[in-house]
């Protein structure tokens, strides 16, 4: 059956103005028109769904950077019982409640970022299959990361071992092998850790950590087989061998420096500079007791500088908010796009950034309104382009996947469409 929507102003997603009066019209679960009203009329046999006066339909927003394994606790013990006292079952079956506050908040797609045991692929394809209501989801298995590093968790004692935790490499023909195995398990892309923060050097706010030869051979091997790669990152030289190299999208990056951002910009390279989880380290450090390192202080100074410098040289930028650590998974997400707009970002671009930059990122059909893509779609009573914070209230929005109203005002709507059921 057909369903057409009708609202007071759609946006598609690629930053056009909105349309007034705008029409979408869906045909099992994808878009096949999108118009004025006037001009897309009643098609023969379609329903007419309305919305309330003064709404805006838009693509579902997505996330490029989340952690669906973590439950974004500001308690660094809850952190380290998130790792250690679940098993990875567990940690999908918690991942799915965690997913399901974000599609209710309007987030209609996430990309995960490494999961321990790549339990989120699991999770990933029971959705896909149905099994689970759930937003659509891109996951990498396990992240990359050398014997040691970032990743490999080198905060713990070391008697203690998290068995098939992260996937630990050392070398290039590991790195390829590593590629090679999360691509077995079902990888949608591939995440690396090429270089982390430092607070060792005063004014060196960066260290490598993966060889340029180690990047190259997992971003050679990625490529080969159709996968992008992601990877965490820091700022300077490390983070300029990063994109040398091959990496696809650098995730944080905030010290980008003028070469970086050229190369960046001529090699298409994405930014996900997950501003929010910055903030949120000052947010948390408000409670008493706590203290702001100096990195945190000179990453807040940064990070700003960087996103000005790739807005102009038109990098394409993704919202991602690091959802899992310190930021909660649905309430927060928004607040990535309200961060873009104190950086300088209009809240159409915001809203590009949340849609069809992060379903290019994802290599999703969706986050534009478009014949033949997903029809992923947030209704929201109000006009986020003259007040982002529009999207914060859970009571005002409306959310549909493939077509399918599955949240409204709060609410998951847990049956399942016989259509969407396997
Ligand atoms: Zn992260």
């Amino acid at each position: 059956m057909k369903l057409l929507f009708e609202a007071d102003a759609v946006i598609d997603g690629t930053g056009s103005p909105p349309l007034e009066k705008g029409a979408v019209l869906v045909e099992h679960g994808k878009v096949i028109a999108v118009g004025r009203q006037t001009d897309l009329g009643l098609p023969n046999g379609a329903r007419r769904i309305t919305t309330s006066p003064g709404s805006t339909l838009l693509p579902g927003l997505i996330d490029s950077h989340v952690h669906l394994a973590y439950s974004g606790s500001e308690d660094i013990k809850r952190l380290r019982a998130d790792r250690m006292d679940v098993s990875y079952p567990a940690v999908a079956l918690r991942a799915a409640a965690y997913a399901q506050s974000s599609l209710v908040h309007g987030f209609t797609a996430l990309r995960d970022m490494h999961s321990p045991g790549g339990a989120i692929i699991d999770l990933r394809n029971a959705i896909a299959r149905g099994d689970v209501v759930g937003p659509r989801l891109a996951a990498p298995g396990r992240g990359l990361t050398v014997s040691g590093g970032h990743m490999d968790l080198p905060f713990y004692a070391d008697h203690v071992t998290l068995e098939n935790f992260a996937h630990a490499c050392d070398g290039p023909d590991a790195f390829r092998r590593g590629v090679r195995l999360e691509a077995k398990r079902g990888a949608d892309f591939i995440k690396l850790n090429t270089c982390v923060g430092s607070r060792k050097k005063p004014g060196i706010y960066w260290r490598p950590e993966m060889n340029p030869e180690e990047i190259r051979a997992a971003c050679d091997e990625a490529h080969a087989q159709g996968l992008l790669v992601a990877a965490h990152t820091s700022g300077g030289p490390p983070l300029t061998a990063t994109v040398e190299n091959g990496v696809d999208c650098v995730e944080h990056a905030h010290w980008i420096d003028d070469d970086c951002i050229e190369l960046m910009a001529e090699r298409g390279t994405f930014l996900v500079p997950t501003l929010l989880v910055n903030e949120r380290n000052f947010e948390v450090a408000l409670a008493p007791g706590q203290v702001i390192s100096d990195w945190a202080h000179a990453s807040r100074q940064a990070k700003w500088i960087s996103l000005e410098k790739a807005r102009k040289a038109g990098i394409k930028v993704g919202a991602g908010t690091d959802a899992g650590f310190m930021v909660p998974h649905g309430t927060m997400h928004w607040r990535e796009l309200a961060l873009l707009v104190q950086g300088g970002f209009t809240e159409m671009e915001a809203i590009v950034a949340a849609t069809a930059v992060n379903a290019e990122i994802m290599g999703i059909h969706a986050g534009i309104l478009t014949a033949g893509r997903h029809a992923d779609m947030l209704v929201v009573a109000g006009n986020p382009l003259a007040d982002i914070s529009v999207l914060a209230d859970v009571e005002k929005l409306t959310v549909y996947k493939d077509g399918f109203k599955v949240a409204e005002r709060g609410t998951l709507l847990s049956s399942i469409p016989a259509e969407l059921a396997a």
